[in-house]
């Protein structure tokens, strides 16, 4: 053990991770909490197991700060989306090494920054390092489902355990080029994700005899014409404008203007900001009759809506009634989560700049809002937590890390969870001083 450099000792524990099949549903965490368990505690560390049932742990591990400054959290998920061997060149939890990657379900989401995570702590903690404040470390369960098992529980069952002053986590840490010019990606927003049922209602009857029925399918498809051509308003939120004036330096003047500014600087760009300039309305499922000669009383659509950070439930209801207009329809809110933010600017985010200065000078961090949602809302909305997405990449391009993260041969370089490692390291030791 003594003679492994940082980066065996990470890209074995994540061979160790990936051949313990998380797959959610069912998730079975447990194994891989008592593995990192197993692994944490020969250096010193303290571990705690957290469960709500007992095949779906989360483990809380932490070195306790001196007491007189932040604390950090390192969070990650120990559970994986299903992988489909007949898909994949290399078995799904094999592990393997090849070519300098790790493959397998969960190298990129996330096992790659679990490991990476724990050798952090783990090499801290046997160099006697005495943070100011606690630096914890969460690998928590079922982040992919979210049925309740992992933040969200803890948060609420066991604050004491996870409350923290920042938080490391998924979400960004690509490296990209933009007009020529280096930049580090760190996400500090997350849109809320708000899908809804539109259940449009007429009268039931024999498909023989149509004209005495009220046919809620045919009711409802000039309402889902008009969700789909919704063109909807468009608004400069803080991070778009930071991004912006970080790359041209200077404030982007209008909402229209940002995407015309977005295109000049790249299509990569463009693409990043656009989501990020209104909420959506995307209808993607449709339930009518049960039976081909029976006119439906019932029409549901789901549709899914993703709204900006800030953006209520409220606001979304008012929009889409002014669309649909007054009809025989009803609106239902599935679910809202997410649509937390982070300031831009933070002694975290000075973190992750001295750490670019350091691996590539010249380079900026730079702030988006994502357009999905991961666990840090959780710790937003708990606690106050700053919480941002950054887990380095640069061997791996962005595009290629993209298509592999839920799909088919997954796999991380090697070379980027040494990266990760040494990241995760620098912020412990740059905040908790
Ligand atoms: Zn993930």
């Amino acid at each position: 053990m003594a003679t492994l450099t940082l980066r065996d000792e990470v890209t074995q524990l994540l061979q160790e991770l990936i051949r313990i099949d998380t797959t959610n549903p069912p998730g079975n965490e447990t194994r891989a909490a008592e593995l990192l368990r197993d692994y944490l505690e020969p250096h010193g560390v303290q571990c705690e197991l957290y469960a709500r049932v007992p095949e779906r742990a989360n483990l809380v591990a932490r070195i306790p700060g001196r007491g007189d400054g932040p604390t950090l959290l390192f969070l990650s998920h120990t559970d994986v989306v299903l992988a489909d061997a007949a898909e994949w060149q290399l078995d799904p939890f094999g592990g393997e090494v090849r070519a300098g990657e790790v493959w397998g379900r969960g190298a990129l989401d996330m096992k790659g920054q679990v490991a990476a995570e724990a050798v952090a702590l783990a090499s801290l903690a046997r160099e006697g390092f005495e943070p100011s404040g606690d630096l914890i470390f969460a690998a928590t369960a079922d982040e992919e489902v979210g049925a309740g098992f992992g933040a969200q529980w803890l948060c609420e069952a066991h604050p004491e355990a996870v409350r923290a002053d920042y938080c490391i986590n998924e979400g960004a840490g690509d490296r990209i080029e933009l007009a020529g010019r280096p930049y580090w990606v760190y996400s500090t927003a997350e849109k809320m994700s708000a899908p809804f049922r539109l259940r449009v209602t007429g009268r039931s009857g024999h498909a023989s005899m149509p004209a005495i029925a009220d046919n809620a399918l045919v009711k409802a498809a000039p309402l889902i014409e008009k969700l789909g051509a919704y063109r909807p308003e468009r608004r400069l939120i803080p991070e778009v404008e930071a991004a912006v004036e970080l790359i041209t330096g200077s404030k982007p003047e209008s909402p229209n203007a940002v995407l015309e500014t977005a295109r000049g600087i790249g299509a990569t760009f463009a693409e990043m900001i656009e989501p990020l300039l209104s909420m959506t309305l995307t209808p993607t499922m449709a339930n009518a009759s049960q039976k081909r000669n029976v006119v439906p009383a019932i029409c549901d659509i789901v549709v899914d809506s993703r709204l900006l950070p800030g953006q209520t439930i409220e606001e979304q209801t008012a929009i889409v009634r002014g669309i649909l207009g007054e009809d025989d329809y009803a609106l239902e809110s599935l679910e809202a989560h997410g649509g937390t933010r982070s300031p831009v600017d933070s002694p975290l985010r000075d973190a992750v700049q001295s750490f670019v200065d350091g691996v590539d000078p010249g380079a900026r961090a730079l702030p988006i809002c994502v357009a999905g949602f991961t666990d840090s809302h959780w710790f937003r909305e708990a606690f106050g937590t700053v919480a941002y997405g950054f887990f380095p990449a640069r061997t791996m391009d962005v595009d290629t890390a993209a298509r592999l993260i839920h799909s088919a041969d997954e796999r991380v370089p090697v070379e980027d969870l040494e990266l990760g490692v040494d990241w995760l390291r620098h912020a412990a030791r740059s905040l908790l001083v």
